[in-house]
């Protein structure tokens, strides 16, 4: 298993290359920015890319999804609800002040409960909607990990305050779906460092009982 998490872009976005050695296969999550980057550790590592997974269509995590299916030929997928953001695209670029990429709408919908990824490590999506309405998490049990793309954090979550954005809604998606995962579950958010759901359980602020 090959598994190189790396951050990304002005924003700092965490870019995860997750790889099979062996069936010589790899996913891309959240490519937000530096493709030539993402695309060379590809070609270094011998991996074809079978499918670029976006957790939500902010510019600094969908930023590159488009140029890196260009150059590598690997289907899109995000979840259909963050499609009007592609949108705002222009806005978005201006916020962080960038120039504004070329993005596409997905060619699948990373639905709740589809199954993405490589044949040895399957990966389930449940939606998380609240940091957006299409914001998704990655569940990989064979590998304990969760990828939380802006959902859930080190010692705290995603901002509400967006288009798309509700502050109950990101409460409720990670009290009723992730913290139903067990507590060694490693967590992979999309940016700063990783931490596990037992951590964030015992002690992210956000998530403590009134
Ligand atoms: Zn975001």
């Amino acid at each position: 298993m090959i598994l190189e998490t790396f951050p990304v872009g002005p924003l700092q976005c965490n870019c995860t290359i997750l790889g099979d050695e062996e069936a010589h296969e790899a996913i891309v999550i959240d490519p937000g920015d530096e493709v030539s980057r993402i695309a060379r550790r590809l070609r270094e590592l011998g991996l074809k890319l079978k499918q670029i997974l976006v957790t939500h269509a902010h510019i600094d995590h969908v930023g590159g999804a488009l140029r890196l299916k260009q150059l590598t030929g690997a289907p899109i997928f995000f979840n259909e609800n963050d499609v009007p953001l592609l949108k705002m695209m222009e806005s978005q670029a201006g916020w962080i002040g960038i120039p504004t990429p070329e993005t596409a709408p997905p060619d699948e919908n990373l639905s709740e409960g589809l199954i993405v990824g490589l044949d040895r490590y399957p990966a389930e999506v449940i939606h998380t909607p609240g940091h957006t309405q299409g914001s998704v998490c990655l569940h990989i049990p064979s590998l304990k990990m969760l990828i939380a793309g802006d959902t859930l954090f080190a010692g705290s979550i995603g901002r509400t305050d967006l288009p798309g954005g509700n502050y109950p809604q990101i409460i409720d998606s990670i009290q009723t779906r992730l913290m139903l995962l067990s507590d060694e579950t490693k967590v992979l958010p999309g940016h700063g460092p990783a931490t596990t759901i037992g951590n964030e359980r015992n002690g992210n602020p956000f998530l403590q009982p009134e």
